[in-house]
């Protein structure tokens, strides 16, 4: 049997970035304890770990005590959110991928003439509620062409379209054409979406066409995971989506010739590496 691991498997530089500012919180402590907003990375595994070494993990911000540290996630947070930490003394570790920021920037800037901003994404994914907390003039979060379609746009208006950095550019390339095909309204496009996504996705279709059998490699609360074994599953590859190698089919698995793996951005390389022993154990 031959294994091929796809290239851009793994952590992208945003969840490398955020992990390598906690390591060095917890690797050099300083006696304020450290606390994380949501899972830092979506992987359990890597949660546990940190959890053990002191990392304390929050899911309400006021639960972080004035003078501790607190590690903002790649996702980033609300500006309303690091308002209230800041008025109230928590020491931010600002770890948002510079990639997010870029986006929650540019729809600050854009909207400050009071354009409503239409965001493509999962309305109550975290990175969301950061991104539309910097639109200046209302906005709508929508997650396919049909809901967009279902929310009244008002002619001679303004309007900003911004995507979750982690959606699929395919289909948001086709939504701004068709809100740039209807001539009544005005619409800036915002080019928001992460080279890192579209690289893994692109990559896991090409690498699922010349294989019998995907293996997905990331945690099951992963949205970028669970996107990739969408994306092999649209090519009609067979697909398991796994969060460790103890989930994998091996007596399945043994009947196929070329076995393609792949692995969400927010997956550690030690699971990548453990998955691929026990495919190579076949
Ligand atoms: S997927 Fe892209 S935008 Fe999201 S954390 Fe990674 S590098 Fe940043």
């Amino acid at each position: 049997m031959e294994v091929i691991l796809a290239e851009t498997a793994g952590f992208c530089m945003g969840v490398d970035m955020a992990l390598t500012k906690l390591d060095h919180l917890v690797g050099e402590p300083d006696g304020h304890p450290i606390y994380i907003l949501g899972p830092i990375i979506h992987n359990p595994q890597v949660l546990k770990r940190y959890a053990e070494k002191g990392v304390v993990m929050v899911h309400d911000p006021a639960e972080v005590p004035a003078g501790a540290h607190v590690v903002i996630r790649a996702h980033g947070i609300t500006r309303q959110v690091e308002e209230s930490l800041r008025a109230r003394n928590v020491l931010i570790k600002d770890a948002t991928c510079p990639r997010v920021k870029k986006a929650q920037l540019l729809i600050e800037r854009n909207t400050a003439d009071g354009g409503e901003l239409l965001l493509y994404g999962e309305a109550d994914h975290p990175e969301v509620a950061g991104l539309v907390s910097y639109a200046q003039g209302g906005h709508f979060v929508f997650g396919s062409s049909e809901e967009l379609a279902g929310h009244a746009l008002t002619p001679g208006k303004r309007y900003v379209l911004a995507a979750q950095t982690t959606q699929d550019r395919v289909q948001f390339e086709s939504i701004a054409k068709d809100l740039a095909g209807r001539g009544d309204i005005e619409v800036a496009v915002l080019e928001t979406i992460c080279d890192a996504t579209k690289l893994r996705q692109t990559e896991a279709r090409d690498l699922a066409q010349n294989v019998d059998f995907m293996v997905v490699v990331g945690g099951y609360n992963s949205g970028n995971t669970r996107r990739l074994a969408q994306v092999v599953s649209e090519q009609g590859t067979p697909c398991k989506h796994v969060e460790t190698v103890d989930e994998l089919p091996l007596d399945e698995l043994a009947r196929y010739k070329r076995i393609g793996v792949t692995a969400g951005a927010s997956t550690p390389r030690l699971l990548i590496d453990e998955v691929l022993a026990g495919l190579e154990s076949l």
